[in-house]
């Protein structure tokens, strides 16, 4: 009897299996009509469906840095996929072959359950700062970083970190909730983006749950708000973070943002908010040097339990220099290549890795995109560096200077100087000027939205 129910166990499991299998080859099908060919063949065409229970859908991925790239660049299309291929709600979980590796990070983590963390707290595991390579170019938020974590509500509140894209914010602002729930476990943690608390702010105007919406964030002890920049010419939203504020910091509960630059050049943000953001502490993230950008990757790749050597990792860092997602894209890249080819991870490999994204990332200079947005506009460049002020000159020359604060995020000043010497206001006043329209104006976002593109081409 044994016998067969391990036999009919068996065999009940392997149509499961074909049954994960199929539902995961049609969700396949489907997304790779609405993705890139390469980035399908390279990152999706390895998976297999090996699960499914009640609720989930069981992929097998490679590595846990497949799970991790599939979940940020993918994700949108196959639950969109999975809605149409399932009639019951599935949800998708990634499981990396080398669940070793997986182990053994976990085994790092304080024992939070995931359901509080990603459920109620949306704080993901990986981002603790055990994990956080500490540099000159950040050594200041770490340490304020951690000091708010053992202490929320004491002498940083708010603590407001600000820096480039790609540079360690959301790692950093998650580290703080990660933390602080293991020194008091029973503390009230929301981490939210400030996109994601805007749309939650307009279900619940139109669902007339405000009330309920006040509520969750009022009660907390600690809120955690990234991406505040986001703010910008929404002041239905400026208001509620403003009573929210007030209402968190009154009853010394502890608030930390995250920006892309500090309070004060926020466009458009109420002089109050401005105020109350830079009233506790505010500190910046700037890019990592060359030494610290090969201690990440080197950390990146031990926690993935990957072979590195030195001369690779120096390789890579020496050359991506921008942001430290860019970083580990490279080394995802690399380890992608390495194990589909069956090759060892070498200098020569990476180099191969990293062909297309290095001849891509030809620096952008400022002088380029004053010169596109010149073209764009039909004037020359000395004109936008000029002082005439015709309706048609301003905007392209306001548009210039947004554009190279986006591109290049330089200071308000040398911006100035590059536009012939103009006074940090005037470019102030340009990048007000055009986040203004683009929130209001769809087809002059579109235009901008294309301009940005031709740059980043080169
Ligand atoms: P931002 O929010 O500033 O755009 P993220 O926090 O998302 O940047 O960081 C991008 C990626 O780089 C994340 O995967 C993060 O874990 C990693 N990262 C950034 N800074 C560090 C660091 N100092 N040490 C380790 N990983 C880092
Ligand atoms: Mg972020």
């Amino acid at each position: 009897m044994a016998v067969l129910d391990d036999k009919l166990g068996a065999k009940a499991r392997r149509t499961i299996n074909d049954k994960a299998q199929n539902l995961w080859n049609e969700v396949l099908e489907r997304v790779s009509l609405r993705v890139a060919k390469e980035g399908f063949d390279t990152w999706l065409a390895p998976t297999t469906g090996c699960g499914l229970t009640g609720s989930k859908l069981e992929v097998q991925v490679p590595n846990s840095f497949f799970a991790e790239w599939i979940g940020q660049h993918y994700l949108t299309e196959i639950r969109t996929a999975l809605a149409d291929a399932s009639e019951t709600p599935l949800e998708v979980v990634f499981k990396p072959k080398d669940v070793a590796a997986a182990a053994a990070l976990r085994r790092k983590e304080p024992k939070i359950t995931e359901s509080s963390r990603n459920g109620e707290f949306r704080l993901q595991a990986r981002y603790t700062f055990t994990n956080f390579v500490v540099g000159e170019s950040n050594r200041f938020a770490y340490a304020a970083a951690r000091s708010v974590a053992e202490k929320p509500g004491g002498t940083y509140n708010p603590l407001f970190i600000y820096g480039g894209v790609g540079l360690g914010k959301t790692h950093l602002i998650q580290a703080i909730g990660n933390h602080a729930i293991t020194v008091r476990a029973s503390l009230r943690v929301q981490y939210v983006a400030a996109e994601a608390f805007f749309i939650e702010l307009i279900q619940a105007i139109e669902k007339n749950t405000r009330l309920a919406f006040k509520q969750k964030y009022r009660r907390l002890n600690l809120l955690l708000m990234d991406d505040i920049h986001y703010l910008v010419g929404k002041e239905r939203l400026q208001e509620e973070v403003f009573h929210i504020f007030n209402h968190l910091h009154d009853a010394g509960s502890q608030i930390v943002f995250t920006s892309d630059r500090p309070p004060k050049e926020i466009p458009t943000l109420e002089e109050r908010l401005v105020s109350r953001l830079g009233s506790g502490l505010v500190v910046d993230i700037q890019p990592a040097d060359l030494e610290t950008r090969i201690a990440i990757l080197k950390q990146k790749a031990a926690l993935e339990e990957q072979e590195l050597p030195h001369d690779v990792a120096y390789y890579i860092a020496a050359r991506v220099k921008s942001s430290i997602r860019e970083l580990e894209g490279s080394l995802v890249r690399l380890v992608a290549l390495a194990s589909l080819t069956n090759r060892p991870v070498t200098v020569e490999l990476a180099e191969e890795a990293l062909k297309d994204l290095l001849a891509a990332a030809v620096p952008v200079s400022k002088d380029s995109i004053i010169l596109a947005a010149a073209e764009h506009y039909g004037v020359t460049v000395d004109q936008i560096k000029g002082n005439r002020r015709t309706k048609h000159l301003a905007l392209a020359r306001q548009v210039a200077m947004y554009l190279v604060r986006q591109t290049l995020g330089l200071s308000l000043k040398e911006i100035g100087l590059s536009f012939g010497g103009k006074d940090h206001t005037t470019v102030i006043h340009a990048v007000e000027k055009v986040e203004r329209l683009r929130a209001q104006d769809e087809a002059f976002a579109a235009q901008l939205r294309k301009l940005t593109a031709g740059i980043n081409r080169g």
